[in-house]
């Protein structure tokens, strides 16, 4: 299935500029001016809604999390759960993240503020580091000047008031310890750099810099997100590692008789060791060759109230060629016959859990699956499959959907992870193995870790 999805919407106003039609043009203004008192009083603006107001375009690819939106002239491309957008080469910042809801896509208000009402002071800056060689960029439509306030202290000023956004003070950038917006200016304190130059031209102001990290910021750099004033320790963050099957129940039967149920545990002792290194709260459904119902593990991770679910699976087939691994996010329908298939296989358990079934995976449980995390967890599955990609191709395509019911009922987004094949020779031995283990581990703990960066604004709330 094709996930681009182009539309198209007409304008219902009218976007000439007819110096005589100046009634017109006032309505337009007027129309202009209630629309940002209007936007003023919300975060985000729904682009669906939106766009019938412009001759504006727009593309989604959900495999890429990219949106690209075209306006009268303009084009800029989002990337979606970022607060970052680009107009060509030019990054500009969001006041909030640019998320997916109920079909629909949610930008910022500050991308119209910017975009429609003209000029303004400090609206925009970036930061471009290349090993320890940073430039700082001010951007301002009206005129820009810098004064210098004391060692590594500089204030920026323009004609007219700042307006940033709060997510620009969301991310801690290299050598720099803050920046206010005080009134029409900026106020930057750097830290931690050795040399500092800076050239201002009409709109714009850069400063070039050698950042040397000392010893304690790159520990808390490695260890924390900061948000503002609040900063994220990843001790919050608990990951639930799912080992599937245990127990009685063996999972998969490879090749030469190596059982799904020990490889999956190996590995998801590793990557919960590796996670805990990187200073994630990790719990594990089950860390020892035991049984744990389906249901018991989603409950689990809902009870310990988990950030995110990962379940580790290896995978079966008749055909010993099929290889590769898969991603699965949880649907009420299958993305093809092949993962109806390994999630009928995967569900199989529940016939070994001693408990009446009946209706438990009819069709009224399914009608309940709220879609809520299902944007979540496909960035994730996205995420982890760019990742795993580099140490081997998947099984066709790589992120599927099905009726797992050990996702069913988490609260939180939830993947399972089918690492390759018990059934085909080289990867029974591969996954086996825990050089190959490790290399595995490192690729998903390193996308899980990417995720929560990209997120982790959702999880200090
Ligand atoms: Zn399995």
């Amino acid at each position: 299935m094709d996930k681009h999805v182009d539309v198209m919407l007409c304008s219902s106003l009218d976007a000439g500029s007819n110096p005589a039609a100046s009634t017109k043009l006032m309505k337009k203004v007027l129309v202009l001016a209630l629309l940002i008192i209007i936007l003023s009083s919300i975060c985000s603006f729904s682009l669906k809604k939106y766009v019938n107001e412009y001759d504006w375009k727009y593309s989604l690819d959900i495999q890429k999390n990219k949106l690209t939106l075209s306006t009268n002239g303009d084009t800029f491309t989002f990337l979606i759960n970022e607060s970052i957008y680009y107009k060509g080469i030019n990054i500009y910042h969001l006041d909030e993240a640019v998320t997916i809801e109920n079909n629909d896509i949610l930008i910022s208000d500050n991308f119209l503020k910017q975009w429609v009402t003209g000029a303004k002071g400090i609206y925009n800056f970036d930061h471009v580091s290349k090993r320890n060689n940073c430039t700082f960029s001010i951007y301002s439509h009206l005129g820009i000047s810098i004064n210098k306030l004391g060692e590594n202290y500089y204030e920026v000023s323009s004609k007219a008031k700042a307006d940033l956004g709060k997510s620009y003070f969301n991310k801690p950038y290299p050598g720099i310890d803050y920046i206010k917006i005080k009134g029409q200016n900026l106020l930057i304190k750097f830290k931690y750099i050795t040399v500092l130059k800076y050239n201002i031209d009409a709109k714009k102001c850069v400063f070039t810099y050698k950042y040397e990290k000392s010893a304690i910021e790159k520990k808390s750099i490695a260890g924390n997100y900061s948000s503002g004033n609040k900063t994220l320790n990843k001790k919050i963050i608990k990951i639930i590692i799912d080992p599937g099957h245990g127990g009685k129940d063996p999972g998969a039967i490879g090749i030469t008789g190596i059982k799904e149920k020990n490889v999956v545990l190996a590995i998801g002792k590793k990557l919960a060791s590796t996670l805990q290194k990187e200073g994630y709260t990790v719990i594990m459904t089950r860390n020892k060759d035991f049984f744990v119902p389906l249901r018991g593990r989603s409950k689990i991770a809902n009870k310990r109230n988990g950030s995110i679910f990962i379940s580790i699976h290896a995978n079966f087939s008749y055909n010993p060629k099929s290889r590769g691994f898969e991603i699965y996010y949880l649907s009420k329908s299958a993305s093809d016959d092949e993962a109806r298939h390994v999630a009928a296989y995967e569900n199989n358990v529940i016939q070994l859990e001693n408990k009446s079934t009946g209706g438990l995976l009819n069709d009224i449980i399914w009608s309940m699956i709220s879609n809520e995390f299902e944007n979540e967890s496909i960035l994730l599955a996205g995420l982890i499959t760019k990742h795993l990609k580099t140490i081997g191709p998947p099984h066709g395509r790589p992120i599927k959907h099905a009726r797992f019911y050990v996702l069913y009922g988490a609260t939180m987004p939830a993947i399972l992870i089918e690492t390759g094949f018990l059934t085909n020779r080289k990867e029974e031995k591969n996954l086996n193995t825990a050089s190959y283990q490790k290399k595995l581990v490192s690729k998903i703990a390193k996308a899980i870790d990417i995720y929560i960066e990209k997120n982790y604004r959702k999880f200090i709330q």
